[in-house]
């Protein structure tokens, strides 16, 4: 490595800022003029009244009892002409034909009084999880830890077609939030802690869902929602909807980037952030949403808010003294739909509005065009329908596949001192609260909102638990739960109760123990907790079994890691299979099994303290050695699991990295190329991460970033040169100022054992808010 004094000489000799002139942005989604002149003359015909009813979203509960529509919905439509419609009917999944009829209804009503097609919303988070019958992947955090856009890809297309297949064009998917935060209850609905995982996986479902044309989505693909702009995973406190304090540098170089990529890539409609930032709402926030978004992506797409949030900026957040000033923020920073959801009083006020002077009449129409476009673009207005009889492969044998395959790649191995795969000779205890559970495999948005539709044999009757999958497989298998959620408190997920002695009494009649402990089903605020321990009650029953002197296998079922550092010395073997979906049993099993090979690897942090969180791409102070002198002023950097983490049942090699050039500036596009061996027994797969590490720059580096990825499949003895196109400009962070930097000086590239010192010899400052 060269050493900092070398480039003292070198850095100071070439103080150069290199700086970008200003060119006009091309739109994030081509034009087609064709299309533009309908939206136009559309809208040309349209009334105030009608624009502004366009801009509006109502739950399917207020105008639905069960799957009838009531005359709620009739005035509705036909007075307030409102333009869109969400939520599952009752408030559980239903099924595709049940929809398709619905929805057919709201068509008819809606063109029949305005010619305009109703956009129908579902929150399809891990396939379709509001209709019965279809396929459901693992959620986010586990796609995110296969490390293989496929999987991302695989889900936003299976979920297209199903949502198509019961009439569905549009879903509030994916979720491009960081998971920075443990406590944040939302940190399985994100795909981790890391910005490029969270872009590339969010661009791999975007396309999944849309197909290629984004201007003509046909009738296998559906509209996705990526969501929520943005900053929503770090709230300061950890629970759900708080402030959150993000440096202005933090928000564009991390936030803001995988929505960025995401809409380059022609994401149709973004969601909103409930929350705030540095004070500012984001529903009210103008820079953000008219300037980063539409302005400087030239993007026209269309912004819809999160649930009530308009009425939020007066009630939860008090930027505004009534709803009708809330109503005013909102649209004049740039909000084109509001998720009212219950009535339609957004609309008096909004006409209101607009005839006192208030909101200008251009930002109506600029808003219901945004509308409108989706709805062509959607292809609405010639097939206002699609019909279930059309969908074939709906939940069928090929997309079950392709969610036990993203189910096998995202289990993660965090440790085994050989007993893994467990010999199917063995006499095996199965216990713990997530054994026989589907309410647990599956998390949050599945059937339900809170996920306990789950456990409902009406459901999810053909899918299998961990019990019933081991069962399978393993002849000597005896199930004693020790701690069972408690569920009589409904769809309460907190609450386990302990009766620990008959577990102990099996286990010593047995070989080794899979402990199943984690989480029940949770989702967004009510997932809020205290205390990210693992309960009293599962961590007495771990020590209890370990007191018998057999083996432990931990199987961590959980979206969001809890702290299990006083009981992970006991485990044998420790897997995390967080959220892995209807089909996360059967991957258990066969890779318990030594059927299949485990390959994921951790997308976040593992903490191993409640009151130490931390990210993989920390600040180099966080991480110190004693200071010299008298006093100790170090910091220690003490996690469970790094990020990026995960075993196999086979070993890897690297060796002979190389980097196309040793100096570099920006423009430039770096050749890396990596050997990976598979030195074990067993054929595996390996997600190959490549780091960089700027390693003294104007404002304090981070310690590793992320900047590219790619999996392969080695045989035992195959040796593969994996390959990366990196560009320089890649490694640019944003300055204290707000602007994007690239800084001469040392870099390294690390990969694997290997690491390359780079060298940038030429600093270069962008003058505009965005570089390619
Ligand atoms: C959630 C969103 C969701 C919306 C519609 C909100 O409470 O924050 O993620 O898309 O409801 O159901």
């Amino acid at each position: 490595m060269k050493t900092l004094l070398t480039h003292l000489a070198v850095v100071a000799a070439s103080l150069t800022l290199v700086s970008c002139v200003e060119t006009e942005v091309k739109p994030a989604i081509p034009i087609d003029r064709e299309l533009e002149r309908k939206v136009e003359c559309t809208l040309r015909n349209m009334t105030l009244e009608e624009k502004v009813g366009q801009m509006t979203q109502i739950t399917v509960t207020a105008l639905a009892k069960g799957l009838e529509l009531t005359e709620v919905a009739d005035s509705m439509i036909r007075v307030h002409k409102i333009g869109s419609v969400l939520n599952t009917p009752d408030g559980k999944a239903q099924s595709r034909h049940d929809y398709d009829a619905m929805i057919k209804q709201l068509n008819k009503l809606s063109i029949e009084t305005m010619g305009i097609p109703c956009l129908y919303g579902l929150d399809h988070i891990h396939g379709v999880s509001y209709i019965s019958g279809g396929t459901l992947f693992p959620q986010e955090i586990n796609i995110a830890a296969t490390f293989n856009r496929e999987h991302a890809y695989n889900m936003g297309k299976v979920t297209a077609y199903e949502s198509r297949a019961a009439n569905v064009p549009w879903t509030f998917s994916p979720t491009m939030d960081l998971g920075r935060n443990p406590e944040w209850p939302r940190m399985w609905e994100s795909f981790g802690e890391d910005v490029y995982v969270n872009a590339q996986m969010g661009i791999a479902e975007t396309h999944g869902m849309q197909g290629n044309d984004p201007n003509h989505v046909g009738p296998y693909n559906i509209a996705a929602c990526l969501k929520h702009f943005m900053g929503y995973g770090v709230p300061v406190t950890g629970q759900d909807r708080t402030p959150a304090s993000i440096a202005p540098s933090e928000l564009r170089e991390k936030h803001f980037e995988p929505f960025k990529e995401a809409i380059k890539e022609g994401a149709l409609s973004i969601m909103v952030n409930s929350a705030s930032n540095n004070g500012m709402p984001f529903h009210c926030n103008a820079e953000l949403l008219t300037g980063w978004v539409k302005e400087d992506l030239n993007w026209d797409g269309m912004i819809v808010t999160d649930w009530a949030d308009i009425d939020n900026l007066y009630n939860r957040e008090r930027v505004a003294s009534s709803r009708k000033e809330a109503v005013k923020l909102a649209i004049n920073a740039g909000i084109d739909m509001a998720m009212v959801p219950y009535d339609c009083q957004f609309c008096l006020d909004l006409i209101e509005l607009v005839k006192e002077g208030q909101v200008p009449m251009s930002r109506v129409d600029d808003a219901a065009r945004r509308v409108l476009r989706l709805k062509y673009r959607l292809g609405l207005f010639d097939t206002p329908n699609t019909s279930a009889e059309d969908y074939p492969e709906f939940g069928g044998k090929a997309h079950a596949q392709l969610a036990y395959e993203a189910a096998v790649e995202s289990q993660v191995l965090l440790k085994n001192n050989g007993i893994l795969p467990l010999n199917k000779n063995l006499r095996i205890l199965l216990t713990g609260p997530n054994a026989d559970n589907m309410r647990t495999l599956n998390g949050g948005w599945s059937y339900t909102w809170q996920g306990h539709g789950a456990a409902r044999p009406e459901y999810t009757e053909q899918y299998n638990t961990i019990y019933e999958a081991l069962s399978k497989k393993f002849d000597n298998l005896t199930y004693v739960p020790g701690v069972e959620y408690n569920l009589k408190s409904g769809s309460k997920w907190k609450f386990d109760e302990a009766n620990i002695k008959p577990a102990v009494a099996a286990a010593k009649k047995s070989d080794v123990i899979i402990a199943c402990i984690g989480e029940n089903s949770y989702c967004e605020t009510p997932g809020n907790d205290n205390d990210l321990d693992l309960s009293d009650n599962q961590k007495a029953l771990v020590k209890a079994l370990a007191a018998t002197g057999r083996p432990i296998i931990l199987v961590l079922n959980e979206g969001r890691p809890r702290i299990i550092n006083d009981i992970e010395g006991y485990a044998a073997a420790v897997v995390d299979i967080m959220l892995p979906g209807n089909y996360g049993g059967d991957a258990l099993a066969a890779l318990l099994a030594g059927e299949e090979n485990f390959s994921g690897k951790l997308p976040f942090t593992y903490p191993k303290y409640t009151n130490k969180f931390a990210v993989y791409d920390y600040k180099p102070a966080e991480n110190q050695k004693t200071m010299a002198g008298a006093y100790n002023y170090n910091a220690v950097m003490d996690v469970q699991w790094p990020f990026g983490y995960g075993l196999s049942y086979t070993t890897f090699e690297y060796s002979n990295m190389e980097v196309s050039a040793s100096e570099f500036s920006s423009g430039d596009i770096l050749k890396v190329t990596v050997d990976v061996t598979n030195t074990g027994a067993v054929a595996g797969k390996e997600s190959v991460l490549l780091f960089s590490t700027d390693l003294y720059a104007s404002s304090t580096p981070d310690v590793r970033r992320l900047r590219a990825f790619d999996k392969v499949l080695l045989q035992p003895g195959e040796t593969k040169k994996v390959e990366f196109q990196l560009p320089a400009n890649d490694l640019a962070f944003v300055d204290y100022y707000g602007r994007w930097t690239l800084e001469e000086g040392d870099f390294v590239l690390s990969c694997g054992s290997e690491a390359v010192d780079i060298y940038c010899a030429e600093t270069t400052i962008w003058d505009t808010p965005n570089i390619d």
